[in-house]
C-alpha cells in the first residue's frame, strides 16, 4: 500500500511532493492553507502546474489534503456552521484543482448539544456541499476521533449515521489509530485487530475505509485523549500495529503518519516500522 506522511506546505503546495521524495515515501498528506485560519489560499497555475508534476514524476500514487482545524460543521451556531461548509468547498475546489484523492474532515462538535443534533447538522451541511460540488474527483473522509468533550465521531457507528444515504459526492472514512485507541477500540494485541476488522466491517463496512492514520497513542485506551505518538513509543504498540499494517482486509489502503516531527530523523525511523512490517 501507499504510505507516507502528513508534511509541510511551508516554502509552496509543490513543497510537500518534494518533503514527500525525500523520505522515499509514495503517500501524502497536507495543509492546503494554514489550518488555524479561515482565509483559503489561492493557487496560482504555475505553481499547480509544479504540484501536479512532482506527484507525477515522483510516483506518488496517493494524495490526501487535511482540512482546516476551524471547521465545525456540527456547530449549533449558524454563522460558524455556514462559515464551515463554505471553507470546505473551497477545500474540495482546491482538491479538484490539484487532483487530490481525498479531503478529511473530522465531523465537529455538537458544542454541548446531543449527538442527534450533531448527526444531523453534519448530514445538513454535507448535502449543502455535495449539491455545490455534485461530481467532485476528490472523495471526502469523515476521521473517526477521541471523542473528547462534544466532538463527535468517537465511534464508527456516528460516522455511518452521518453518511447513510448521502450521494452526489463521493464519501468514505479515515481510520486513525491513536484516535480509535483513545475513543475505547482496543488495538494493542493480534487478536485485538482481527476484532477491530470485524466491528469496522459490521459498522461503517470495509469499503468505506479508504485510509489510515497510522499513528500511535501517548494516552491510554478509552481515554478520550488525542496525542499523537512515535510509532512503537505509545500505548498501541508495535504488536497492534503490524498486525494492523498486515491484516489482509487492509492491505491496499493508503497509510498516512502524522507522528510527531521533534528531529529529522523521526519520520525515516517511523517509516521503517511499516517498511519492516510488510
Ligand atoms: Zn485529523
Ligand atoms: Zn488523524
Amino acid at each position: 500500500m501507499p504510505i507516507g506522511f502528513h508534511q509541510s506546505i511551508a516554502g509552496g503546495i509543490s513543497m510537500a511532493p518534494e518533503r514527500a521524495r525525500e523520505l522515499g515515501c509514495d503517500a501524502l498528506q497536507f495543509f492546503c492553507h494554514s489550518p488555524r485560519n479561515w482565509n483559503s489560499i489561492k493557487i496560482s497555475e504555475g505553481e499547480k502546474e509544479d504540484f501536479l508534476s512532482r506527484v507525477r514524476s515522483y510516483g506518488i500514487r496517493s494524495t490526501a489534503i487535511h482540512s482546516s482545524y476551524l471547521i465545525n460543521l456540527a456547530s449549533p451556531d449558524e454563522i460558524l456552521f455556514k462559515k464551515s461548509a463554505g471553507l470546505l468547498i473551497k477545500e474540495l475546489e482546491i482538491g479538484e484543482e490539484l487532483g487530490v484523492d481525498f479531503l478529511i474532515v473530522h465531523p465537529g462538535s455538537t458544542r454541548g448539544r446531543d449527538v442527534d443534533f450533531g448527526i444531523k447538522r453534519v448530514r445538513e451541511a454535507l448535502t449543502f456541499i455535495s449539491r455545490s460540488r455534485c461530481g467532485s474527483t476528490v472523495t471526502l473522509l469523515l476521521e473517526n476521533t477521541a471523542g473528547s468533550g462534544h466532538a463527535l465521531g468517537g465511534s464508527l457507528v456516528e460516522l455511518k449515521k452521518i453518511m447513510d444515504g448521502l450521494d452526489c459526492i463521493r464519501l468514505g472514512i479515515c481510520f486513525d489509530t491513536c484516535h480509535a485507541f483513545a475513543a475505547g477500540y482496543e488495538i494493542s494485541g493480534h487478536g485485538d485487530v482481527d476484532r477491530l476488522v470485524d466491528n469496522i466491517r459490521g459498522e461503517v463496512g470495509l469499503e468505506s475505509l479508504r485510509l489510515i492514520h497510522l499513528n500511535d497513542s501517548m494516552a491510554p485506551l478509552g481515554s478520550n485523549v488525542d496525542r499523537h505518538q512515535h510509532l512503537g513509543s505509545g500505548r498501541i504498540g508495535l504488536e497492534g500495529l503490524g498486525a494492523l499494517i498486515r491484516h489482509p482486509a487492509l492491505r491496499e489502503i493508503p497509510i498516512i503518519m502524522e507522528t510527531p516531527k521533534g528531529s529529522e530523523k523521526d519520520d525515516q525511523r517511523n517509516l521503517s516500522v511499516p517498511e519492516s512490517s510488510l
